[in-house]
């Protein structure tokens, strides 16, 4: 039996060996992907922003999982025409639609070095190096939002769950046994609902506050709700302010909110997932002011940050709050701070085994160093403003109010039709044409166009090109 099973063993290592390539494998490997990647980089200048896709369903989808190894060239140019190709090119200087986030290379290296070492990133005494230095990075987080000492976060897979963990948190902290009233305007991200929901607070008071001229939260409105809750014997239990709403980028007034939540004992939560890290620039912190005095807020260093998708951060003030509502196990790991490393981040969010989040942060924060990121922020903001002043002195167009941060929305008036349907059709040829990539929105009952700066790779010469492809279409449109 022994013999038996031994070559049957040394059968299956043969066969399974395909998962351990040697040293010269990986060198080919990496070689080939390197090249994919800067292929993939070094057209992004000329590259449209948006391409169609009926052509990838034409395709047959392949590779059908086979038994045996494929080529590793023709598997990544499968990727190159099928994955790359299609779609909305995120990573073009072009694309300020929705949210942009842009793709720091730094990063790309940062998540190989974690998915090649694997670190158990999850638990300080499995790999406190790890974890000392997520610590440090959501520490930095903490500290470039103005929170104090003792404030602790933790990095998300994004700005949902950074939402959800927090108000997770206040619920813990603030509604145990529920009934306490929630406070936000129509323009919270919609994830917001989605994590009230799941929290189990779907039913809880809700109470949308108005907005002023600059779609920002009214505070004497916000005043009038808290007081009339109180009075009628409801507790006021949560208000969730925005810092750049990702409509149109209005930043609602933090400090007043702050005086209200603290005046009425309300948890007082930020939504910054769009714009709470414009803190690290000067610019930013001119229209963030009071972000400081929150009680958590949720942040996406896959937005301000520029990382690639998968990185969001929520940060709690009071630290312990965050580990009181997720640490399972509580006896016997030491509490905040007491360990040599902090706390595990498992012990801060529903998850335990996780990725190796921080470096891909931490590495460009090195690489570049914090002046880069500042000096881009502070780009995208003053470009944001350009183009805002730009287009208000052309003829025919309607601009919202300037930009608190990167977002701005404006729409063509024509001369004749339907506003609404014309933006619609000036959208859609946009992105049909692909060069640029813009998206909308309907605030009041109407369509508006957005823009939104957030890519590291937009500069001057891409926000001038769509301002004149803008009213390009727009003539071409009016004359047709
Ligand atoms: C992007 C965004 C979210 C959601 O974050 P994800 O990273 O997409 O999960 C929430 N709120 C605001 C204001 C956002 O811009």
């Amino acid at each position: 039996m022994i013999e038996a099973a031994r070559a049957e063993l040394t059968r299956l290592q043969a066969e399974a060996a395909g998962l351990e390539p040697d040293a010269d494998s990986r060198a080919d490997l990496m070689a080939l992907a390197f090249g994919h990647a800067q292929a993939f980089l070094g057209a992004l200048d000329e590259a449209p922003a948006n391409r169609s896709w009926e052509d990838v369903f034409a395709q047959p989808l392949d590779p059908e999982f086979g038994e045996a190894a494929r080529d590793p060239a023709e598997t990544l140019d499968y990727i190159g025409r099928s994955v790359d190709r299609p779609g909305i090119t995120t990573a073009s200087p072009r694309f300020m639609g929705y949210v942009p986030g842009g793709g720091l290379f730094h990063s790309a290296v940062g998540d190989f070095l974690a998915d090649a070492s694997n670190k158990y990133a999850g638990f300080a005494s499995a790999a406190p190096g790890a974890v000392r230095l997520e610590n440090a990075t959501c520490a930095w987080l903490a500290r470039t939002i103005g929170f104090p000492e003792g404030a602790a976060g933790t990095l998300t897979s994004g700005g949902s769950m950074a939402n959800l963990t927090a108000i997770v948190a206040a619920r813990e902290a603030l509604d145990e046994p529920g009934g306490g009233a929630i406070y936000m305007t129509r323009f919270a991200h919609h994830c917001i609902d989605k994590a009230l929901r799941i929290a189990g607070r779907r039913l809880a008071p809700r109470r949308l506050i108005e907005t002023d001229g600059h779609h920002r939260m009214r505070v004497d409105r916000l005043a009038e709700a808290l007081e009339r809750d109180r009075a009628d014997g409801i507790r006021p239990w949560l208000v969730i302010a925005s810092a750049g709403t990702v409509d149109t980028g209005a930043v609602d007034p933090l400090s007043e909110i702050a005086d209200l939540c603290e005046r009425h004992g309300a948890w007082f939560h930020v939504d910054g997932a769009y714009g709470g890290l414009f803190m690290l620039c000067e610019e930013g912190r001119a229209a963030l002011g009071g972000l400081e005095r929150a009680d958590s807020a949720a942040l996406d260093p896959h937005k301000t940050l520029f990382l690639p998708y998968g990185t969001g951060a929520v940060v709690v003030r009071d630290g312990q709050v965050l580990l009181d509502a997720f640490s399972a196990s509580a006896d016997y790991i030491s509490p905040l701070g007491e360990s040599g490393v902090g706390p595990s981040p498992g012990d801060l969010s529903p998850e335990l085994t996780r990725p190796f989040r921080a470096l891909r942060l931490w590495l460009p924060l090195q690489l570049a160093g914090i002046a880069a990121f500042r000096a881009a922020q502070s780009e995208k903001i003053l470009l944001a403003r350009y183009f805002h002043a730009r287009l208000a002195e052309r003829p025919g167009w309607e601009i919202g109010p300037p930009p608190d941060l990167s977002i701005l929305a404006f729409r063509f008036r024509p001369e004749r039709g339907d506003i609404d349907e014309f933006n619609q059709r000036l959208l859609r040829r946009l992105q049909e044409e692909g060069r640029i990539f813009l998206s909308g929105t309907r605030i009041d009952g109407a369509d508006w166009l957005r823009c939104a700066i957030l890519s590291f790779r937009t500069h001057l010469v891409h926000v001038d090109e769509a301002i004149s492809e803008l009213g390009r279409l727009a003539a071409l449109l009016e004359a047709e």
